[in-house]
């Protein structure tokens, strides 16, 4: 026998498709509930996200998705996904959702709140990252300066989304390039300790931004929530080997 400690099972929750909501081209807000969400009593994060369990011929499989404005009196949830062609698991399944369908949702884990004391904020990040951004904008005060640039293909797919007076937000069109680091390169970047927070594709996130606030802003790391929720071209499955493959490269031991 292995002395190992197991990791914990997340708790699991079944939720049960309420309404089905367009959020234009690209995305597809679907809202739950559940009998049972104590298990986001203690959470606090903003991020907050479950693992959605889809039954396949495969087998389960895993889907990551940011679990907004959990009321666990209601006992009720909402999920922005989104819609990708027809590709995936999570995607097709979402567009194509109904009222009275149900899933399982693993969770819910998480790892940033906004950080009130910080003199500003910086938030980026495409669509999948969308509802964790608009989580913690509607957490911020009145108050709070920033910014937050969102990248998606085209106008078509730019919503709406509230955020404090100072915290300007800027909707980016994918271009082919690299946009939203040449955005967040552009900004003016004011005095005082920034908070950023960025999620979206991870060759983007991991590759071109994440160098660019750890090496040439010098950001501490304590400062900043950022990862790629994605991956172009893979799969969540693949993903995770890249995210392993990145990890080990990056501590010596590929
Ligand atoms: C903590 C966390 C929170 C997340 N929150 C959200 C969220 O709230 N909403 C959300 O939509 N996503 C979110 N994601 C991203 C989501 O988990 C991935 O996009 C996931 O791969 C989708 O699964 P799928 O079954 O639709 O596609 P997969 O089977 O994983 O992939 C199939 C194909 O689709 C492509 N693909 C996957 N995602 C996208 C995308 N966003 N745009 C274009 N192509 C894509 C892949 O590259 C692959 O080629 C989050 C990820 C993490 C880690």
């Amino acid at each position: 026998m292995s002395d190992t400690p197991r990791r914990p099972k997340k708790p699991e929750t079944t939720l049960v498709v309420t309404a089905s909501e367009d959020l234009g081209p690209g995305m597809v807000r679907l809202r739950f509930s559940s009998e049972d969400l104590g298990a986001f009593a203690a959470s606090t994060q903003t991020d907050r996200y479950v693992k959605l369990v889809f039954e396949t011929p495969q087998g389960p499989v895993l889907r990551t998705y940011t679990a907004v404005e959990p009321d666990l009196a209601a006992g009720t949830v909402t999920i922005d996904f989104v819609v990708h062609g027809t590709e995936g698991v999570a995607g097709p399944w979402a567009r194509a959702a109904a009222p009275g369908d149900s899933i399982v949702a693993r969770g819910p884990g998480g790892g940033y709140a906004p950080d009130l004391t910080a003199d500003w904020h910086l938030f980026a990040g495409d669509e999948s990252g969308l509802p964790a951004i608009r989580a913690a904008l509607a957490a911020l005060p009145a108050e709070t300066i920033g910014y937050t640039l969102i990248e998606v293909p085209d106008a078509a797919h730019e919503q709406t989304l509230d955020a404090p007076a100072g915290v300007q937000v800027a909707w980016l069109h994918t271009d082919g390039t690299d946009v939203l680091l040449d955005a967040i390169k552009a900004l003016p970047w004011p005095e005082g300790r920034v908070q950023a927070f960025v999620h979206g594709e991870a060759q983007t996130v991991m590759h071109g931004i994440r160098p660019y606030l750890f090496k040439e802003r010098g950001l501490p790391r304590a400062d900043v929530s950022i990862s790629g929720y994605w991956r172009r071209g893979r799969t969540e499955e693949t993903f995770r080997d890249w995210k392993k493959e990145l990890a080990e490269a990056e501590s010596g031991t590929a």
